[in-house]
């Protein structure tokens, strides 16, 4: 069943979990998340980021497909907008029935962050939806040399949150997306300082190269919604090598699907589990 980002969220702080939110860009990655959801008895968040991945499928097509599987799952769906940068595409999402969008102003000032995060809950609101919104910059591995002068600023987030009203906070407490080239060093404090003076979910992006056990603390700590995709999307890309590598004669485009979706519905299980932090 379909269901908004801020009701997932209160599932999730009532089982002192995160909920896992995986990018998906073809059908069979959004058969894949809701398979392994299902498979778990747990809740998911399908989302798209459509400025980095409409070059794969476009917002129309990928949101429609994610919508109709969404809604007739077994277990609680959350149709959610990954890094909304402008209100265009937040009102297509919104049209399509995504019951979440995400607006990503962190790269403008303090003060024009706070009126379009505004404007983008008036949008959000107008259809029964939620917002998560961004404070600090996670960046790219590799793109941000400096990553430490962007962590997100908790008594900054007071203000932020207060302001725009939002139901999810997206900070940057030293994640990146993508692939890691080296160790990430996380800063639990800013997590707990987050939790401690705005009292809504922290949302962690980048998601992808943590170790559980880093993982299990930003959950202690208040984090409650995960974002989790180039990992899945490179071990479908090796398990694709592999079965290249193991075959004799002609290889077949629906066989190399269903390898991907197996392959991804493994990943996507198994950061269920570790996102559900159940070892105390
Ligand atoms: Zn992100």
């Amino acid at each position: 069943m379909l269901i908004t980002l801020k009701n997932i969220l209160k599932m999730a702080e009532s089982k002192d979990m995160a909920i896992a939110a995986f990018n998906v860009t073809s059908l069979e990655g959004v058969l894949a998340v809701i398979e392994a959801a299902e498979d778990e008895d747990t809740p998911v968040i399908l989302q798209f980021a459509n400025a980095a991945h409409s070059k794969y499928i476009s917002l129309e097509d990928i949101g429609r497909v994610m919508v109709a599987f969404a809604d007739r799952s077994k277990v609680p769906v959350c149709v959610h907008l990954d890094h909304g940068n402008n209100f265009d595409e937040i009102k297509r999402a919104l049209d399509l029935g995504f019951t979440s969008i995400m607006y990503d102003g962190s790269e403008l000032s303090l003060k024009q962050n706070i009126a379009n995060t505004k404007y983008a809950k008036i949008l959000a609101d107008e259809y029964g939806a939620s917002i998560e919104a961004e404070l600090g910059s996670m960046g790219t591995e590799g793109e941000n040399e400096n990553i430490l002068g962007a962590y997100t600023d908790p008594e900054v987030a007071r203000v932020f949150v207060n302001e725009t009203g939002i139901d999810a906070l997206a900070a940057s407490f030293g994640t990146v997306h993508g692939i890691y080239k080296s160790r990430p060093n996380l800063d639990f404090d800013i997590i707990s300082g987050i939790r401690k003076l705005c009292g809504i979910p922290v949302v962690m992006h980048g998601g992808s190269g943590i170790s559980d056990s880093d993982f299990k603390k930003c959950i202690d700590c208040g984090v409650r919604k995960i974002n989790y995709y180039t990992y899945a999307a490179k071990y479908a890309g090796d398990a694709i090598k592999d079965m290249i590598k193991d075959k004799n004669g002609n290889i077949y485009s629906h066989d190399i699907l269903v390898e991907i979706r197996r392959n991804m519905v493994k990943t996507y299980k198994e950061t269920i589990r570790v996102f559900k932090n159940t070892q105390k």
